[in-house]
């Protein structure tokens, strides 16, 4: 344990939901450890993890069709959908481990439940969806879902949805009402106040200009005071980049190797909202459509159930833009500076393939309002413009790398980027996200502290029981996982109820 102020054991940097988790994990398995962080804003969970700012969807690919493609022989490849149900159960885990022992509280302040569906037209995307159910139903982390084409079946599920349109050509979805809304701004706000309790330092308004390597391996964080001026200097003997848009430029600082060649790509997002009581209760579920063919993934049309302190709205969207910040509060120049010698050649590469990509957010950008109501329509026919506005979301920056599939390959997952000697680790890319931050920030602890792992494990496995094992190998654990986290997390729809008329 480190004793002198401006030294500590570990310094976060960026006060969202990553570091939230990471410094809540680690008070857990080294409760000594002296822990730091600076957050250039003046509270927590502020920019990508704020509620506002993504999506809230408890990304288990229960309805996002982007993780189960279509193989070439017709088949339905669900192996990532696995992979995001799996990490989205150590989250529900950690979280319940959290609530169970009094370290934060009223878990319907931060994860709903509400039914997961995704939602076709078209014949030949109405027998993709068949088959995806197909798939998926024959492992056990995606029982309970259902699969309608009768109008009159779809219309109890999405009454808001059937209205108004015209059947003239097959519609179907499916449903599983074992998802989750999850407000990640309000998680992360409980994690840092119980992160204060629990003695760590939180400096609002500190901006991380800074990071350099000393001779005894330990780092150097330079810190401004933003309403001082003040420049600090502070050390650690491990850093965590949790800066969401802004861990690429801190990451170039630190100069280590594994940063070279990396580069980043910016997106932004915009949602649309209706709080007309009306229409709002005429919805109860996320529901995920088809991406448009060219569009990236994270563009895939959603209408979703938020609930947000106790409040009920929908939200539309996301769609896509271009701006050249990093973060929804960062500046005009970050796409620039974020280029330099180590990754201009990367970024070339990627700026000549990337062309189609390039196009379809030129196009987003200069939707009308209008145009993004026809989008509207295609999951709301009845939708009008006075019922919906809009609002800008977080900002996702997108990691651009070489990788064996070519030089300057864009990456739409989440990247752990972590010095050989492990004592620093950066947090890049934006999916599927905050879902996965428990699984995420293990990654880090694994890559960072083998030498704690052994002396980890026994505490780790009392938080998260599937700890080191695939649920879906072992349906006993599975079921007793499910009803923990659902008992503990107060995921039935009793609580919907409750809450829906407040
Ligand atoms: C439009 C959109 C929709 C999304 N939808 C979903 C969804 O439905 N489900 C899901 O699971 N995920 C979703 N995500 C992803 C999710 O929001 C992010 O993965 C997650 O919030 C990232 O958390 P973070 O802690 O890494 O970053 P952030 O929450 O962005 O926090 C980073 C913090 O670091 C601070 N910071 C940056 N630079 C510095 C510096 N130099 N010094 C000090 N502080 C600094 C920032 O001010 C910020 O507070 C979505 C994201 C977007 C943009």
């Amino acid at each position: 344990m480190s004793n002198d102020r401006n030294q500590s054991d570990i310094i976060l940097i960026g006060a969202g939901v990553m570091s939230a988790t990471l410094g809540s994990l680690l008070k857990e398995l080294a409760p000594d450890w002296n822990i730091k962080v600076f957050e250039k804003l003046s509270s927590p969970g502020e920019e990508s993890s704020n509620e506002w700012n993504n999506a809230g969807t408890g990304h288990a690919a229960l309805c996002e069709l982007n993780y189960t493609s279509e193989k070439p022989d017709g088949s339905i490849d669900i192996t990532k959908a696995i992979k995001v149900n799996e990490q989205f159960q150590v989250s529900l885990q950690f979280w319940s481990y959290l609530v169970q022992n009094n370290l934060i509280r009223n878990p319907q302040d931060f994860i709903m439940p509400i039914p997961h569906m995704s939602f076709v037209k078209g014949a030949n995307n109405v027998d993709f969806l068949k088959r995806r159910l197909e798939a998926l139903s024959q492992n056990p982390l995606f029982e309970g879902m259902e699969f309608s084409s009768d109008p009159e079946t779809l219309k109890e599920w999405i009454p808001v949805m059937m209205e108004g349109r015209s059947l003239d050509e097959p519609v179907a979805a499916t449903k599983i009402d074992s998802g989750t809304d999850v407000n990640f701004g309000a998680l992360t706000r409980m994690l840092f106040d119980h992160l204060e309790e629990e003695g760590v330092q939180v400096h609002y308004q500190h901006a991380v200009k800074d990071l350099k390597k000393a001779n005894d391996g330990s780092w150097q964080v330079k810190v401004q005071n933003i309403n001082s001026g003040q420049t600090d200097v502070h050390t650690a003997k491990f850093v965590f980049i949790g800066g969401g848009g802004g861990s690429i430029h801190l990451l170039q600082k630190t100069g280590i190797p594994e940063s070279k060649q990396i580069g980043g790509f910016p997106v932004s997002g915009l949602f649309m909202v209706c709080n007309n009581p009306e229409i709002v209760e005429k919805h109860h579920a996320k529901v995920y459509g088809k991406a448009k063919v060219g569009a990236p993934p994270m563009s895939v049309p959603h209408i979703d159930t938020r609930y947000i302190q106790n409040k009920k709205s929908l939200l539309f969207g996301p769609f896509a833009g271009f701006s050249p910040k990093f973060l929804k509060t960062g500046s005009n120049m970050d796409l620039i500076r974020s280029v330099n010698l180590g990754n201009v050649l990367t970024m070339l590469a990627a700026g000549v393939k990337e062309l189609s990509l390039t196009k379809y957010l030129i196009q987003q950008v200069l939707l009308s309002n209008e145009k993004r109501m026809e989008e509207l329509r295609e999951f709301i026919p009845d939708a009008k413009m006075e019922d919906w506005e809009i609002i800008v979301a977080g900002q996702r920056v997108q990691v651009i790398k070489d990788t064996p599939a070519g030089k300057g390959t864009l990456q739409f997952g989440t990247e752990v980027v972590s010095s050989a000697d492990g004592s620093v680790a950066a947090l890049l890319g934006a999916s599927p996200g905050a879902s996965t931050a428990v699984q995420v920030m293990l990654e880090v602890l694994e890559k960072c502290f083998p030498q704690h792992i052994d002396e980890w494990s026994p505490k780790i496995k009392e938080m998260i029981p599937s700890y080191g094992q695939s649920l879906m190998n072992d349906e006993e654990l599975l079921r007793e996982v499910h009803a923990h986290t659902s008992q503990t997390l107060e995921l039935s729809k009793k609580k919907v109820q409750k809450l829906a008329y407040i």
